[in-house]
């Protein structure tokens, strides 16, 4: 089903996007046909119906809280068709939570030739900008993750594990578009580190021909630059003797290193060379000279990760290329080489069944009849049985390719804090908060607010307190108060802590007394109406965060990573 020539794919975004609506109106009968035997269907009573009006009049809008019930059932073992016809073949965990766990979205086989066709479009869209990157290879950042089973046997895993796990991944057809320096055995090692170690590795060996650098998202490339920064050493160090270190347990990793690895003395004292200079600034460019761009995603909350990636790489360009999700791959940046404020996505109508709607109120409109400069939340129906689904992402319509529009990822709706895949939201924070403040005896949380540092990688959560009379509690408290904290965020932040090391230890920065008040006058002075004024619960503006640090009184880190298990409950 993927285009196999650049030709191909660009005929069929043209077809697509100049037919949006009435792709969009196949693809709705379809699932409606296809799912019309569904007890979640049958319960609307559409009678056989797969048109627009009569599924607009009668299905309603869904949360995932809606459906948790028949989420559960399917978990469990019921095999009827709940709310897709077809097998549900695996459970994809969303980094979207709810009471804290992942979201298990049912998926069926099917979806992968959807998700496949989009993947073989993006490499067409990029030839036109960026030509020759058939005659080098990507170094391209990618991890697994954890994967459990549901009760009856069903995995449950996020989607890129299962697309990396798949034949689709592994025994992917020669493409000399897609040439990574990484091995599948390093992308699919399942620990985070060896894998990480493997791919640098990799990625040095063949520097010269890497004309591409990337990872999924921005948090993660930054990552891989600080492995480096705190592993040069011992890279070259394995590079000037070609032997496989004995940190690799992983057997298949062992063995495909040993296929890999030669010395070379040359690359390894240019490595040390480079690394051991004072400045990191353009590191990038500097060890992989023939970078034409960085393939990561840096629109939403991965803005805040810019500025680190355009120091180390000398203000590469940063190609965001496509938008997607466990619920459902939406569409591509047709313009990849734009500047990242510039980015819009265009949804291919082919995808599933879209609606928007309007953010400040109004009816759901369809794909082809948003309004440019307008914002919406998307809604998605799915071939897996997700009826107008609320993805809970907020769009804003830019313009139009054709007949399809154009969106800029605005926010994830209720989300406070992100430094990686983890969405905290301000309930989430409050608990927190409240359950570490159980630990204090002898004062109390007057005050609190947040922010997201992302200066550190990993990026870390900092909470800002203040405390009742201001006075700091006795040695170690804090850091209990800190590891609490953490033990009370979601899932997915935890696991971001706990495994795959993509989240920093949460800090609490102690304010001295009268801040908060400090903080309203600020606002007051900034016009902000005193009846109104509520605390901030996380702040991003740098007067403001200058005013909080400057009256810190004391910092405290979590000492350890709290809780987590690819276990959950079901
Ligand atoms: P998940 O369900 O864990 O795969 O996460 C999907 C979510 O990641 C989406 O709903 C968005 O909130 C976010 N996301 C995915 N692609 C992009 C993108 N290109 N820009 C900004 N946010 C994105």
């Amino acid at each position: 089903m993927a285009a196999n020539s650049t030709a191909t794919a660009l005929q069929l975004i043209e077809q697509m996007t100049r037919n949006a609506d009435a792709v969009q109106q196949r693809v709705l009968a379809e699932i409606l046909a296809q799912n019309s035997e569904t007890e979640y269907l049958k319960g609307f009573d559409l009678g056989g119906a797969t048109d627009r009006e009569t599924f607009k009049s009668k299905i309603p809008m869904m949360t995932y809280e809606d459906i948790q019930p028949l989420i559960q059932r399917i978990a469990n073992g019921d095999r009827s068709p709940i709310l897709s016809a077809r097998p549900i073949s695996e459970f994809l965990t969303s980094s979207g939570t709810s009471a804290g766990e992942r979201k298990l979205m049912p998926s069926i086989k099917e979806e992968w030739d959807r998700r496949q066709l989009l993947y073989s479009l993006l490499m067409p869209v990029m030839d036109q900008y960026v030509k020759g990157l058939d005659k080098g290879k990507a170094l391209n950042f990618y991890f697994i993750k954890a994967e459990t089973k549901t009760p009856s046997g069903l995995l449950a895993r996020p989607v890129l594990t299962s697309y990396y796990k798949s034949d689709l991944f592994k025994n992917r057809p020669a493409d000399p578009f897609n040439v990574y320096t990484s091995p599948n055995e390093a992308i699919l090692c399942e620990d985070n580190s060896q894998s990480m170690y493997a791919q640098m590795l990799c990625g040095l060996y063949d520097r010269l021909h890497v004309l591409r650098l990337g990872a999924v998202f921005a948090s993660g490339l930054s990552r891989a630059i600080t492995f480096l920064r705190l592993n040069w050493k011992h890279l070259s160090h394995d590079i000037r003797t070609g032997s496989v270190s004995p940190k690799f347990t992983d057997p298949p990793l062992r063995e495909c290193l040993a296929r890999i690895m030669r010395p070379d003395p040359d690359l390894a004292d240019f490595i040390t060379r480079e690394c051991e200079k004072d400045t990191w600034e353009g590191i990038v460019t500097r060890i992989w000279p023939n970078v034409k761009y960085l393939d990561v995603i840096v629109t939403g909350a991965m803005a805040q990760y810019i500025r680190t990636l355009d120091y180390y790489s000398g203000g590469l360009p940063k190609a965001c290329t496509m938008y997607a999700s466990s619920e459902c791959y939406f569409g591509l940046n047709l313009k990849p080489m734009c500047d990242p404020s510039e980015v819009s996505y265009t949804i291919m109508p082919n995808m599933g069944y879209f609606e928007f709607l309007p953010i400040g109120g109004g009816e759901l409109v369809e794909l082809a009849a948003v309004e440019v400069g307008k914002e919406y939340e998307i809604l998605v129906t799915t071939y897996s049985g997700l009826c107008r689904y609320r993805v809970g992402d907020i769009l804003r319509v830019t313009g139009y390719h054709n007949s399809a529009p154009q969106f800029r990822f605005v926010r994830r709706k209720n989300v406070l804090l992100s430094v990686d895949a983890d969405k905290t939201d301000e309930a989430e924070l409050q608990a927190a908060v409240e359950k570490a403040s159980e630990i204090l005896t002898k004062t109390s949380v007057v005050e609190y607010t947040s922010y997201a540092e992302t200066k550190t990688v990993p990026g870390h959560y900092v909470i800002y307190w203040e405390l009742m009379g201001g006075g700091a509690p006795e040695e170690g408290v804090m850091e209990r108060c800190c590891l609490a904290m953490e033990e009370e965020l979601n899932a997915v932040y935890r696991q971001g802590r706990a495994a795959d090391g993509s989240i920093g230890a949460l800090e609490i920065r102690l304010l001295r007394s009268g801040t908060f008040e400090e903080l309203m006058d600020y606002a007051l002075s900034k016009g902000a109406s005193i009846n109104q004024y509520k605390v901030p619960r996380c702040v991003t503006s740098a007067p403001i965060l200058e005013l909080l640090d400057a009256r810190v009184v004391s910092s405290h880190f979590s000492p350890e990573a709290p809780r987590w298990s690819p276990e959950r409950r079901f």
